[in-house]
């Protein structure tokens, strides 16, 4: 089969695998829409994930079934599905630790696609434990809709669940790509009041409105800190949300929370040994400003609830899709617009 690859660090281009197959407890899907990723780029320019050979990228997909292993029991061969990014062991002692897709021995455990194993951009791919990781999508669904929610939709959304986003609440979402715009809909519709979203795009700002952002505050008129804080009559937020920026971003996330306020951060920090805090705005270590970070949650569970608030018309993660291709080829022409990311890119989508 064909698959578009990392060849190695900086270089990707097409190559020949075997069609993998299911084991026992296994899927093999053929992708409908895929959708390439700021990680995807990491991955590849970035090093992020070490060097890797031939490794087929790409970890946002929307399939069709073709084939299940022998103790598949909620899967069936012909099923559109919508596949986590994170799929989890399901098996494994951990699970009964709390956090499913982080292994007691190796951090981000349920993050395979494209760092364990082959990824998704490829005639076919496998997924791991199919009964615990595919949901089956309903009729109704687009797939723009479904290929947001593998990765970027989970993603906004737990960044409002680390942040504990609390009804009436002020909220800054910094970084409004798609991850951040995600993050804006999943605040308000937690009932956060006031919603400030950090960007400087226009295009992505009018889509923060759309999802509910009440201020717009661009990171390039000056300070974030100081532009938030004065809009919001001298004082910190209940809450941060970061989704975006350079690592001096969770500094300015400490000095913009409230006393008592709860960061959530889903950012990647690619750069430095190290992270700062601000000695000062952190009450020297004692102002319950809480930062919590994490991967996003993948699985059949979570996916359900992903579909969930599309079909009941909560939230419309189409609206990130701003270019679309057709045909396997198009993960490359869409790879390369997140390389490059002119102006009004959010999210580029390959329809198969
Ligand atoms: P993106 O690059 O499209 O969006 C990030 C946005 O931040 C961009 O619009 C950029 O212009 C903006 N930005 C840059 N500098 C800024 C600054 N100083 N202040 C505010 N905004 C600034 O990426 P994305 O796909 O939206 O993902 C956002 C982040 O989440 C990335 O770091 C990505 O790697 C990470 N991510 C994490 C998980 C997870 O599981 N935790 C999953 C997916 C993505
Ligand atoms: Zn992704």
């Amino acid at each position: 089969m064909k698959g578009f690859a990392m060849l190695k660090i900086g270089a990707t281009g097409w190559i020949e695998k075997p069609r993998p197959a299911a084991g026992p407890f296994d899927a093999v899907v053929a992708p409908l829409a895929l959708a390439p990723c700021t990680s995807d780029i990491h991955t590849v320019y970035s090093g992020a994930l070490g060097d890797r050979h031939n490794l087929i990228l790409g970890h946002e997909a929307v399939g069709k079934v073709v084939e299940v292993g022998s103790e598949v029991r909620h899967i069936k061969p012909g099923d559109r599905v919508v596949v986590p990014a994170i799929t989890p062991d399901w098996r494994t002692l951990d699970i009964q630790h709390g956090v499913p897709h982080q292994h007691s021995e190796y951090l981000l455990s349920g993050w395979k696609f494209s760092n364990d194993k082959d990824g998704v951009f490829a005639e076919f791919f496998h997924v791991n434990d199919a009964d615990m990781n595919l949901a089956r999508l309903p009729d109704d669904i687009t797939l723009e809709q479904a290929a947001m929610m593998p990765d970027m939709m989970t993603t906004g959304f737990h960044g409002a669940e680390l942040a504990n986003v609390q009804f009436g609440a002020t909220v800054a979402v910094i970084g409004i790509g798609p991850v951040g715009l995600m993050a804006v809909a999943a605040a308000v519709l937690r009932g956060a009041g006031r919603v400030f979203a950090v960007g400087s795009r226009p295009h992505c700002a009018e889509i923060a409105k759309g999802y509910g952002a009440t201020d717009i505050i661009n990171y390039k008129n000056g300070d974030i800190v100081k532009q938030i804080i004065d809009k919001n009559g001298g004082k910190g937020t209940d809450h941060v949300i970061v989704a975006g920026g350079p690592e001096n971003v969770l500094a300015q996330a400490v000095d913009i929370v409230k006393a008592g306020g709860t960061i959530g951060n889903i950012n990647y920090f690619g750069e430095g040994a190290m992270l700062e805090i601000p000695r000062l705005a952190w009450g020297c270590g004692m102002a319950h400003k809480t930062i919590n970070a994490g991967l996003c949650p993948g699985g059949r569970g979570r996916m359900e609830r992903m579909i969930a608030l599309v079909a009941n018309g909560r939230v419309d993660p189409s609206k990130l899709v701003t270019h679309k291709f057709n045909g396997l080829e198009g993960v490359e022409k869409g790879l390369a617009l997140m390389k490059d990311k002119p102006a009004d890119v959010i999210k580029p989508l390959a329809l198969i």
